[in-house]
C-alpha cells in the first residue's frame, strides 16, 4: 500500500468532515481539552510511520488503557480471568448497569467500565505495587519511558465517579471483586488517566498487529493464541454498543475511550490512532469514526 499518497488524501477528507458530537464532560477535565484538534498516527509492522495533525500531542487515553490492562493480567493469569468476565458484546452503554444484576456481578466482556474493574481487581491481586507496575509494563512494550498518568485527571474522575462506584459495589455483592473496593478504584481511576499522543499509541500497539511480539522493542507480550483473543475482544467489544456499526463500517479490530481516542489494528500490517474529542451519542470519537471508515474504504483493506 502506499501509504504516503494515502496520508495526502486523508488530509484532504479530514479538511471535509463536520467536526459533530460532544466532548465528555461527566469528567470535568476533559472538558478543558480543545473540541477541534485532530490527530492520525499509523505504525506498519515493519516500522514505518505516518501522522498528521496534532499526532504528537497528548491527550487522556481513557479507556484505550484497558486493552492494555487485560494484555497484562492475560499474560499473568493464564485461562482463569475468563471464569469471572466474559468475552460477549454487551450491546449496552460503557457504564451501564443493566447486565450485571442479571449477569449475577460477570461483566459481558473485560472492555465495558465493569469488565476493566474486575481487570484491575485481578491485577491488584497479583502485582506488588499495580500502580507502578502496570505503567512499567506499558513502558517496556511500548519502549517508550515517556508514558505517564495524569493524577489531576484521575483526581477529577474520582470526584464524579459514581457509576463506577455502584458497579464495583454490585459485583463485590455477588462476589467477584476480591480486594478493597477504592484500592480497586483508584487504580482503575489512574489506569484512564494514562496521557499519550497518537503516534506513542500507534506505536505502543503495534504487537497486537504483529502476533504478539513488538516488531521494535522485541518484547514478546503475548503468545499468538492470546494475541488472536484479545484481538477478537477488541472487534466484538471495544466500541460497546457499537461495535457492529464500526466492524460494519471500518472492519477493523480497535478500542475507543471518552478523551477521543481509537486505536485500531489490521493484523498483519499495521497499527493506527486517531484523535479527535468530539463524541457521538454512543461515546465514540465522531470524526475518528469517520476517517477510519474512509481509510478502510479508500484502501479496500478491512480484515474481512
Ligand atoms: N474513565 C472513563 C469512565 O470510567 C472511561 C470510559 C471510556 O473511555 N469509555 O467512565
Amino acid at each position: 500500500m502506499h501509504y504516503k499518497k494515502l496520508f495526502t488524501e486523508l488530509e484532504n477528507e479530514c479538511k471535509n468532515l463536520e467536526n459533530n458530537g460532544r466532548i465528555a464532560s461527566y469528567i470535568s477535565e476533559l472538558g478543558n481539552v480543545d473540541p477541534n484538534k485532530f490527530g492520525i498516527h499509523l505504525t506498519t509492522v515493519d516500522n514505518k510511520n505516518y501522522g498528521l495533525g496534532d499526532s504528537d500531542e497528548k491527550f487522556s487515553i481513557q479507556s484505550i488503557a484497558k486493552v492494555m490492562s487485560l494484555a497484562l493480567a492475560f499474560q499473568i493469569d493464564e485461562n482463569n480471568l475468563w471464569d469471572r468476565v466474559g468475552v460477549e458484546p454487551s450491546g449496552t452503554a460503557f457504564n451501564s448497569m443493566i447486565q450485571l444484576e442479571y449477569e449475577k456481578g460477570i461483566p459481558r466482556n473485560p472492555f465495558i467500565n465493569a469488565g476493566a474493574l474486575l481487570i484491575c481487581d485481578i491485577l491488584v491481586s497479583r502485582l506488588k505495587n499495580p500502580e507502578q507496575d502496570f505503567v512499567d509494563f506499558f513502558r517496556k512494550v511500548s519502549g517508550n519511558p515517556g508514558i505517564e498518568y495524569c493524577p489531576k485527571l484521575a483526581e477529577s474522575e474520582k470526584k464524579t465517579g459514581f457509576r463506577n462506584a455502584a458497579l464495583i459495589n454490585l459485583m463485590k455483592s455477588y462476589g467477584n471483586i476480591k480486594n478493597d473496593i477504592n484500592k480497586v478504584l483508584d487504580f482503575y481511576f489512574k489506569l484512564c488517566s494514562i496521557e499519550m499522543s497518537c503516534k506513542e499509541l500507534s506505536q505502543a500497539f503495534l504487537f497486537f498487529a504483529a502476533n504478539g511480539t513488538h516488531p521494535v522493542t522485541k518484547v514478546s507480550v503475548l503468545d499468538i493464541s492470546k494475541t488472536k483473543r484479545i484481538n477478537a475482544i477488541m472487534q466484538l467489544c471495544g466500541f460497546y454498543d457499537e461495535a457492529g456499526e464500526f466492524a460494519f463500517k471500518v472492519g477493523l479490530p480497535g478500542k475507543s475511550g471518552v478523551g477521543g481516542g481509537i486505536i485500531a489494528i489490521h493484523p498483519g500490517k499495521y497499527s493506527i490512532a486517531v484523535w479527535s474529542p468530539k463524541l457521538n451519542k454512543k461515546g465514540n470519537s465522531y470524526r475518528g469514526m469517520k476517517i477510519l471508515e474512509f481509510l478502510t474504504s479508500r484502501t479496500e483493506s478491512s480484515i474481512f
